[in-house]
């Protein structure tokens, strides 16, 4: 056993170190069989133990590698054989939810989903939603900045952290765990933290912000025949749903035929014949004027003809069948499992979406006649998840596809990364979406903060 895993089990105890057969029993890359390769799999259980092992690995150069529910798409938690896994998974209290405050504190290990449902029993709301949120944990969250279904209303993760307590590489612990709403004190520190992707510290605590419970919900199904309608929708329904739009989910017809097909257990709204498809959300606090409200903008949008059809869910049943069309990425994978799927989560302004598809589809034609191409996003956040197939060869064309699909966002002021970051994944094409210098600043700040480059290393850049 090396010496460095030996001082970690001195510190934290054995049982909280995984090592062997316990750590390759995991998988290192969401939705793979892949086993995980770590030199092992430390769990602290506080703090103060975080601060401890960090303490050792920097004075070994120890390299290591934070983990929350692994469910990241871009492969920023999957550590190599040499690499130290980091698992939060045993810090997962809930610390305090304060109704006054309308804040929640918890550690970085507690999933979304429990974060939700102790909010929820305090009649507050964590809007933070996304489809992983049963395994997804409050840190991943954070290092990712996750932006998930309800951005359009609530902003990203980043909107509703108010306080993180993060553990820097030499063991420092910088505990920043405010719980108001200005704090304009220098510098905003919990930021580097935000996004950060495990390479600037390790979260251990966040303060997060709620909002009130909703007392309403209603949620609806429609079919568009043009993609300009699409956006007058969106930009009509702001208005006439009084600012409480939280969801306008497009699947353009392409996803919906995957997501509604044979490989999934989904029943068909409406037929295959318009050619986009929108799933639209909106939470409020007057249950009996919010109904009419929402059905009378769907009316309106179908009398003069902004959508050719609309169902508005009648019962929760009926609301999260429509949800599960959306979130059914199970279906997506068996549609494509002889070959896969690359999968792609870009940010175009909506006003050259249509252009920038038409000519990704064209030189994913150009390449491979029988690509399948299919897109869905979160619209209004200017997200756009897109997905291709070229046939079983597709895993071997990756690095063509991405650059079809990465290079055509050049010029467009868009990002290569709406919402799950870079990790290792997305490295190679950083440069499409920020400039040397601020690639130059990243570098720096992460040469400060972890001179030995122990956190993380390689993910989002190389050093050099
Ligand atoms: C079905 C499905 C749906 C999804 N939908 C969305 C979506 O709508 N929007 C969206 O944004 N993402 C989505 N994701 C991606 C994923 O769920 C998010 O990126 C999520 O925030 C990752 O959380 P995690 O705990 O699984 O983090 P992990 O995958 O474990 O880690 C992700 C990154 O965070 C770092 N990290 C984890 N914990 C800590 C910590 N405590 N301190 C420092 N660094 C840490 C890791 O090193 C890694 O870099 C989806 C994923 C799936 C599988």
């Amino acid at each position: 056993m090396s010496d460095i895993v030996e001082a970690i089990e001195n510190c934290i105890g054995t049982n909280a170190v995984l090592k062997g057969d316990a750590v390759r029993e995991r998988v290192s890359v969401w939705g793979t069989n892949q086993p995980m390769e770590a030199l092992a799999i430390v769990r602290p259980k506080n703090t103060d133990e975080v601060s401890s092992i960090l303490r050792l690995c920097n004075e070994e150069g120890q390299p290591i590698v934070p983990q929350g529910g692994m469910t990241g798409l871009v492969k920023a938690g999957m550590p190599n054989s040499s690499e130290i896994a980091f698992s939060m998974e045993r810090m997962n209290s809930i610390i305090d939810v304060d109704f006054e405050t309308a804040t929640m504190t918890v550690e970085a290990g507690v999933t979304l989903q429990e974060a939700q449902e102790a909010a929820d029993a305090h009649d507050l709301m964590l809007p933070l939603d996304l489809g992983a949120r049963g395994s997804a944990t409050i840190g991943g969250n954070l290092s990712t900045n996750a932006g998930g279904n309800r951005v359009i209303r609530y902003g990203m993760t980043r909107e509703m952290v108010l306080g993180v307590e993060a553990v820097l590489a030499d063991g420092t612990i910088l505990s920043s765990l405010n719980k108001v709403l200005k704090n304009n004190t220098g510098y905003d520190l919990k930021q580097l933290f935000i996004g950060g992707e495990g390479t600037l510290g390790v979260i251990t605590k966040a303060v997060l912000r709620l909002r009130p419970k909703p007392k309403s919900e209603n949620t609806a199904f429609v079919s568009i025949n043009d993609f300009a309608n699409v956006v007058k929708l969106l930009r009509r329904l702001e208005v006439s749903l009084s600012g409480t739009l939280s969801a306008f989910e497009v699947m353009w017809c392409s996803a919906y035929k995957v997501l509604t097909g044979d490989h999934s257990h989904n029943s068909r709204p409406f037929p295959i014949e318009a050619s986009h498809f929108v799933l639209v959300e909106a939470l409020g606090g007057d249950p009996a004027n919010d109904k009419d409200r929402f059905e009378n903008a769907l009316g309106e949008a179908l009398q003069t003809g902004l959508v050719t059809d609309a169902l508005v869910a009648q019962s929760e049943s009926e609301r999260k069948s429509f949800w599960n069309i959306r979130d059914d990425i199970p279906a997506i994978r068996s549609e494509f499992r002889d070959g896969g799927v690359i999968t792609f989560d870009v940010s175009v302004p909506i006003s050259q979406m249509e252009e920038y598809l038409r000519l990704v589809e064209n030189d994913l034609k150009q390449s491979w006649s029988n690509a399948y191409f299919y897109v869905f996003g979160h619209l209004g956040d200017s997200n756009l998840h897109l997905g291709v197939h070229v046939g079983p060869q597709t895993e071997h064309y990756r690095h063509d596809i991405e650059k079809i699909v990465f290079n055509r966002l050049d010029g467009r002021g868009g990002s290569i990364s709406a919402e799950h970051g870079i990790g290792l994944i997305k490295r190679d094409f950083i440069g499409l979406s920020r400039t040397p210098e601020e690639l130059a600043l990243m570098r720096k700040l992460k040469v400060a903060l972890d001179p030995k480059n122990i956190l993380n290393p390689g993910k989002i850049f190389k050093l050099s």
